[in-house]
């Protein structure tokens, strides 16, 4: 230790002395378990359920869209939008290095090649200048992720596509309820890809939604989704088969997650109200803490949704602590960060050979540093706390930024 320190990590008193403690998640409720045993009893459990198309309804009404399809998680969502939009084998689609691996795996289960692309230091989303050096003859899609706490530029990533003929499928499993100029997430692509799975903003345990205002592509995804039925089928009750040559599944969910993502988008505005004001109290917390700074909501998101916050540590005088060492500090004052996903090539469970991705530009700076060493979050429940325990993040942070010297 170069000089005296008061942080708990050096046997100082702690900010708190009980770690910081969120609301579990997902939440429950009474009402939802007794819609729940409701539905039980009725047995119209799937296939296109009554519950399932009421929900479908409220979700693509919420996100300004036209048509939603329900099915199992949000990895097959992203799989249905890209087979839908005809994009396969020989074809590249342009995906962020940061982003959690379904975004990647979801290009390789139809044949195509992810190219991973640089974010942005600011939004840790996909960066437009780098996905417009990146296309090639072969690019046939982009998909910006919404990543943590921040929308990717869809203007910027809207025009590139517009100009270059690209389809855009926006990936939207951290985006629930978030709203770029007033218009849903989602609807900004020609198709917009959810998940609800556990950890998400809306979530049934599994489960995902796309949505799209185009009926083409609703009707095909809708059948890709369904082993070919078309919307108005009922089981055994099929009148025509898909288009030849459509690959078609069973990705379907049920009415019991229905139930529960339904009770839960009703109450998503109010959530991202209060999870909003607790962002800006810790913006504010930080805005005189040299060393720490937050992923920049989306630019233009009139209302911007959380899956995780995110802390970046890479201006003096913490740029050259090591995370672990930071994260190590911050425990001991009562405040428990995670890290990012890491870049998707990197990580652990993608073992895909090398020949079927690339990496543009050969590596992907901001994501493998500012991202993957020198950012740190917390899940988005936490942002549901009460005002005390809000208040004390910036505080713990400021203090071990403010004694970063004793952590050399
Ligand atoms: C969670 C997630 C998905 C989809 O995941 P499922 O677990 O299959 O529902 C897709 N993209 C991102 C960025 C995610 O975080």
């Amino acid at each position: 230790m170069s000089q005296s320190s008061s942080l708990a990590l050096h046997g100082g008193s702690p900010v708190v002395n009980e770690p910081l403690r969120w609301a579990p998640w997902p939440p429950v409720s009474e009402a939802t378990a007794d819609k729940l045993r409701d539905v039980y009893l009725s047995r119209e459990w799937s296939f296109n359920s009554p519950m399932e198309q009421q929900f479908q309804r409220t979700f693509a009404d919420y996100h300004d869209a036209e048509y939603g399809i329900f099915m199992a998680n949000g990895t097959v969502t992203l799989q249905c939008a890209l087979a839908a939009c005809g994009v396969g084998a020989g074809d590249e689609v342009i995906v962020p290095a940061l982003t959690w691996m379904a975004t990647a795996m979801a290009v390789h289960y139809v044949g195509a090649t992810p190219v991973f692309v640089d974010i942005e230091p600011t939004t840790l989303c996909l960066d437009p200048t780098e996905t417009e050096a990146a296309i090639t003859p072969r690019t046939r899609a982009v998909i910006p992720v919404h990543l943590y706490g921040g929308m990717a530029n869809l203007d910027a990533l809207g025009e590139i596509c517009k100009k270059r003929d690209l389809i855009m499928i926006e990936d939207c499993a951290h985006m629930q309820g978030g709203k770029w100029r007033g218009k849903g997430a989602g609807s900004w692509g020609a198709v917009g890809s959810f998940s609800f799975q556990q950890s998400k903003t809306v979530a049934s345990g599994e489960g995902g939604m796309c949505i799209t205002s185009d009926a083409t592509l609703a009707d095909k995804i809708y059948r890709i989704k369904h082993i070919g039925y078309n919307m108005l089928a009922e089981q055994g009750g099929a009148k025509d088969g898909p288009p030849a040559g459509l690959m078609c599944h069973n990705f379907r969910a049920t009415a019991f997650q229905a139930v529960i993502l339904d009770d839960q988008t009703q109450q998503l505005a109010e959530r991202i109200r209060k999870y909003e004001e607790s962002a800006k109290i810790i913006a504010d917390g930080l805005a005189d803490v040299p060393g720490v700074r937050i992923q920049q909501r989306g630019a233009e998101a009139t209302e911007q949704g959380y899956y995780a916050f995110c802390f970046i540590f890479d201006s003096e005088p913490l740029a050259d602590i090591p995370l672990s060492t930071i994260l190590e500090a911050c425990r001991a004052e009562g405040l428990n960060l995670g890290m990012t996903y890491g870049t998707v090539y990197n990580h652990v469970l993608y073992n895909m050979p090398a020949e079927s991705y690339r990496i543009a530009n050969a590596n992907c700076p901001v994501a493998e540093h500012t991202a993957a060493q020198r950012t740190a979050m917390f899940l988005h429940y936490a942002l549901g706390a009460d005002r005390k325990t809000i208040d004390t993040i910036p505080k713990i942070l400021a203090k071990v930024a403010e004694n970063a010297q004793a952590l050399r």
